[in-house]
């Protein structure tokens, strides 16, 4: 019989460490502050912003929200990272993507402030996480991986973990996240053959490829411990992972499901990141 792994008890452990931290700095007279910039009206920005809105609240942040026009210039949307750079109200700022295709994501990455950069976009943070330095922003969602394991006290160290997916959003930095959690990392990708004989040799697979319900039973041992980072829909239009959950789930060992697993947890590595800079700007 498998265990599911819920995402829900981790944000709430994290939730207690951050509120604490918002406090502390609250008596020192800072409120960290995240300014969210949307582009255009898309369903899956709006519903991701109301998520961090409520958090936001729930935890004490602050924020504020510039939606744009999807037709904005380049010009336009720099001139507006700049300013929140230079704003010191703002400790962390959110880009939502991807960008209508008029914006250039690859020169607007640069723009943005490192010091800012909580869901580390800029090359400069992204690099340093392939350096093994931790102390900048890491992407939220591979970091919401490493705090599902660690709340369930999921050995990594030494511990064989196939990461399922090459993407630079997910699958290449958790790679680098869990070596520098002493796993032992293999990467599985689009070209890897036979996949199956390969994650069957894993006590940790992630599933990062954003194919519905992909991986089934031949992928797993009943000492599997699955952690599915997809979300896809599936024939029916249902949100699902790319492990076929229903299938797998009593024969490994655990599972994250595809709602209320890892994804609930990343509007919260986000907010921690923006209590971060703000601690970092204290600092000075
Ligand atoms: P992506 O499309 O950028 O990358 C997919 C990766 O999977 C590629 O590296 C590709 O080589 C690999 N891949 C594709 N087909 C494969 C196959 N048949 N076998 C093996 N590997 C294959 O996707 P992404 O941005 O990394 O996202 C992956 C999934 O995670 C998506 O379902 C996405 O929606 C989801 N996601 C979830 C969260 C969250 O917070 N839970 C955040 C980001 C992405």
């Amino acid at each position: 019989m498998g265990v599911r792994l819920e995402g829900k008890p981790v944000v709430q452990a994290l939730r207690v460490d951050i509120k604490q931290r918002v406090s502390q700095l609250g008596e020192q007279g800072m409120i960290p502050a995240i300014l969210i910039i949307r582009v255009g009206v898309r369903e899956d920005d709006l519903s991701y912003e109301k998520g961090i809105l409520k958090n936001c609240e729930l935890l004490g942040i602050k924020s504020v929200v510039k939606g744009l026009p999807a037709d904005i210039t380049m010009g336009e949307i720099t001139a507006v990272i700049e300013a929140a750079n230079k704003d010191d109200s703002i400790h962390g700022i959110m880009l939502f993507r991807p960008l209508p295709e008029n914006l250039d994501f690859d020169i607007i990455k640069n723009v943005i402030d490192p010091a800012k950069d909580i869901d580390c976009m800029s090359p400069v943070n992204l690099e340093n996480v392939f350096e093994g330095n931790l102390k900048g922003f890491v992407p939220c969602t591979p970091q919401a991986v490493i705090e599902l394991l660690k709340y369930y006290n999921i050995p990594m160290n030494g511990a064989r973990v196939v990461v399922a997916g090459r993407s630079l959003v997910v699958g290449k930095p958790l790679a680098m996240l869990l070596l520098n959690e002493n796993a032992t990392v293999t990467i599985c990708h689009s070209r890897t053959k036979n996949m199956p004989s390969v994650t069957a040799q894993a006590d940790i697979v992630v599933a990062a490829i954003g194919k519905a319900k992909f991986m089934k039973d031949e992928f797993f041992t009943r000492d599997s411990i699955v952690v599915d980072v997809g979300i896809n829909e599936d024939d029916d239009g249902k949100i699902c992972g790319d492990v076929d959950y229903d299938q797998v789930f009593d024969k490994v060992k655990a599972i994250t499901p595809a709602v209320g697993g890892v994804g609930t947890i990343t509007t919260t590595i986000l907010l921690n990141h923006v209590v971060q800079a703000c601690e970092a700007a204290l600092k000075g």
